[in-house]
């Protein structure tokens, strides 16, 4: 992966596997990397508490780019304006438009918005965020061209030239943690598979072979057989 020592990065980290990943990628390529986090309203705070601790286990491994500091902004705004299985306590179901009600509309809009804001008087140019079209749920606000559109919005908004990178674009869980492996090795690795957290009901359980979480909210079931994915393909290959 080429470097690019002088350039100074902000991710969004959630506390879930592909932002974990991120900032992981991150640390590859980029000299300088800060953090940003969002209290959202989110029904499962345990999220949150993840981010210190895959902070401070990245920040113990060793990478080219410097761990700057974390932020964390509030943004009320997305539990009042309601209607998600995120933000309310609903069952997680299907909408009528073929989405799941754990979309929260202009969630990563208002985010990179915020991002590019931080960034600005943090004097960092790349805006870095897990989002993928792979594997995801059809979420309108994770896809690489509204994305794209966002980066052009954002530079002219704020009059200079930010990149949007999205590493995980296309890929599937399982080549995630195939890059989570190639940047940090097995600690990375275990770090994320012990300490993100991906479950939509926001439970911690036991630790499966995968991770923490129900084992059967979409989030979960996505988790896992990524996992077991990637576990195949790694005996595969002899590893
Ligand atoms: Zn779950």
């Amino acid at each position: 992966m080429s470097r690019l020592p002088q350039r100074r990065a902000l991710v969004l980290l959630s506390g879930g596997q592909d932002s974990a990943t991120c900032l992981a990628w991150a640390l590859a390529r980029y000299g300088h990397v800060e953090t940003l986090g969002f209290d959202y309203g989110q029904r499962h705070r345990v999220e949150l508490d993840c981010r210190q601790r895959l902070i401070d286990g990245v920040r113990a491994l060793p990478w080219p780019g410097q761990l700057g500091p974390d932020h964390m902004l509030t943004v009320d705004v997305l539990a009042q304006l309601g209607g998600s299985a995120m933000t309310e306590d609903v069952a997680i179901a299907m909408q009528a438009d073929g989405l799941p009600n754990t979309f929260v509309p202009g969630r990563n809009l208002l985010f990179f918005t915020l991002a590019a804001a931080l960034a600005y008087r943090r004097g960092l140019d790349v805006l870095v965020g897990g989002m993928s079209e792979t594997d995801y749920s059809g979420y309108p606000d994770c896809r690489d061209s509204t994305l794209k559109a966002l980066q052009v919005a954002l530079s002219l908004g704020v009059d200079r030239p930010l990149t949007l990178e999205t590493p995980l674009m296309w890929r599937s869980k399982a080549d995630t943690w195939a890059l989570a492996q190639r940047l940090g090795g097995d600690a990375l690795v275990e770090l994320i598979r012990c300490e993100s957290h991906t479950c939509y009901l926001g439970q911690r359980g036991d630790l499966h072979a995968w991770g923490h979480g129900c084992g059967g909210c979409p989030a979960c079931e996505l988790r896992a057989q990524g996992w077991e994915q990637w576990t195949a393909q790694r005996s595969l290959n002899g590893a």
